[in-house]
């Protein structure tokens, strides 16, 4: 029988590439080759995001683009899979009939039984309870560098933010066992990971759906016992529940990285209670004096959305004064996007794409300015970089990263250098100049 190949577009965020390893893990169990080429495929898999307009653009440009190739007959097949499934599951098999399998995000874990039918020339649609939670005896295959790799300690959220419709896409929060992710961290390390990134909608809330608290802590106080990690990375803590022994948790950490992952999405009060965020400014603006008078040399991460309905010019303001005091080191400009299904679409006030545009433009150009000041602190300094990549076309320029900067999202550490080194190791780098967002260095 002829060999079939499998390839994968993954689109979305981190949590949607883990589901990804965890599909190709089930693929290679099955007996089917993995190929990175598309061209290559036999039949192709395209795990989509459905959270908001650009990223739904984005996977429906990527399914068309494969349906054209399934029409020159360069493909077998196409299975969509994921978040833009469990969205609009009705309206995708309507339009796209040329489609052989739908599934869901809970319904991934059936993608060998999927793909025989499929090369078997049948149609499969599943589409059941949101959100699959993997455990550490599911293999992965990775698609990230092996000395970085995602360890995704929950699924699902249980927040109510209005403009959000995850918790329908992912369902309610739930977390897996301490047990199972030091196992799967101690797998990851034998892999060759350096670095782990903790994911999950909100990794405060860690423990809560079968502990009735935080286990976060404890979670993090056993993952120091994985050999070779050295750093571990913390993405997503939500503000009103990140508290004072999650913050002591990494402050007294030598593994995790001084790197804060606070989505805050506003700071006018009206807005912020709009959002249903669960905090106010003032609680935000002592959550922050907190965190860096207890975790010196912290770098904080945060994300915006302008143009909420019933953003006005002087909330925008608001919030270009909080940015302007804070200096945030790291931030994450967003256009309010009108989601059907999340309370905040029915809102009274939304606000014009044109001034959405306009206060994003505004709110980035402000931020650059910060995070040119904020790079300028690090001229002279030495600062830990893991290795990345070696430019293509300049062998004596690599790129690396520093504790401030996640992957995919952040800056970058640029080096120059004519020494001998190696991606995937760690090496002490002299910031020699700086740049809007990266930092330039020699080792
Ligand atoms: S915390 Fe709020 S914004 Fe984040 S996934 Fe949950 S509902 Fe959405």
């Amino acid at each position: 029988m002829k060999e079939i190949r499998v390839g994968i577009v993954s689109l979305g965020c981190s949590k949607t590439l883990v589901d990804s390893e965890v599909i190709l893990g089930k693929v290679r169990g099955a007996h089917f080759s993995i190929t990175q080429d598309i061209g290559k495929s036999d039949v192709v898999l395209l795990n989509t995001c459905g959270f908001i307009r650009d990223a739904k653009q984005e996977s429906i440009d990527a399914l068309l683009k494969l349906l054209e190739l399934k029409k020159k007959k360069k493909l077998l097949g196409v299975v969509v899979v994921g978040c833009l499934v469990q969205r609009y599951a009705e309206e995708l098999q309507k339009e796209f009939p040329e489609v052989d399998a739908f599934l869901g995000s809970g319904d991934y874990m059936r993608i060998a039984e999927v793909l025989k039918k499929v090369t078997d020339g049948q149609k499969f649609v599943s589409v059941h309870k949101a959100g699959y939670l993997a455990g550490a005896d599911e293999a992965r295959v990775s698609l990230t560098p092996l000395h970085t790799r995602y360890l995704k300690i929950s699924e699902g959220c249980d927040h109510a933010c209005s403009f959000c419709v995850i918790p329908k896409l992912r369902g309610r929060y739930r977390s897996r066992h301490i047990a199972d992710l030091v196992r799967e961290a101690k797998q990851l390390a034998d892999e060759g990971a350096k670095e782990l990134v903790v994911i999950g909608q909100d990794i405060t809330r860690f423990g809560w759906d079968y502990a009735g608290k935080s286990l976060l802590p404890q979670l993090l106080e056993a993952l120091e016992t994985v050999r070779d990690v050295k750093w571990v990375r913390l993405l997503y803590t939500y503000p009103s529940t990140l508290t004072d022994e999650i913050i002591r948790a990494i402050a007294k950490s030598k593994q995790i990285c001084r790197y804060i992952d606070l989505p805050l999405q506003h700071i006018s009060d009206k807005i912020l209670k709009a959002m249903r965020r669960g905090s106010t400014k003032k609680q935000i603006v002592e959550l922050i004096r907190k965190l860096r008078a207890m975790i010196p040399g912290v770098v904080i991460r945060t994300s915006f959305i302008v143009g909420f309905p019933g953003e006005t010019e002087e909330d925008f303001e608001e919030l270009l004064a909080f940015m302007r005091e804070t200096k945030f080191e790291c931030l994450g400009i967003f256009r309010y996007s009108q989601e059907e299904g999340s309370a905040a679409a029915e809102f009274p006030g939304q606000v014009p794409e044109k001034i959405k545009e306009e206060r994003y433009h505004r709110a980035m150009q402000l931020q650059q300015e910060i995070a040119r000041e904020v790079n300028r602190r690090y001229l002279g300094k030495e600062l830990r970089v893991l290795v990345e990549t070696q430019n293509g076309k300049d062998p004596g320029l690599w790129t690396g990263r520093s504790f401030m900067d996640a992957p995919e999202v952040d800056g970058s550490v640029l080096i120059r250098t004519t020494k001998e080194i190696m991606a995937g190791k760690f090496y002490t780098v002299k910031i020699t100049d700086t740049q809007d967002y990266d930092l330039v260095g020699e080792i």
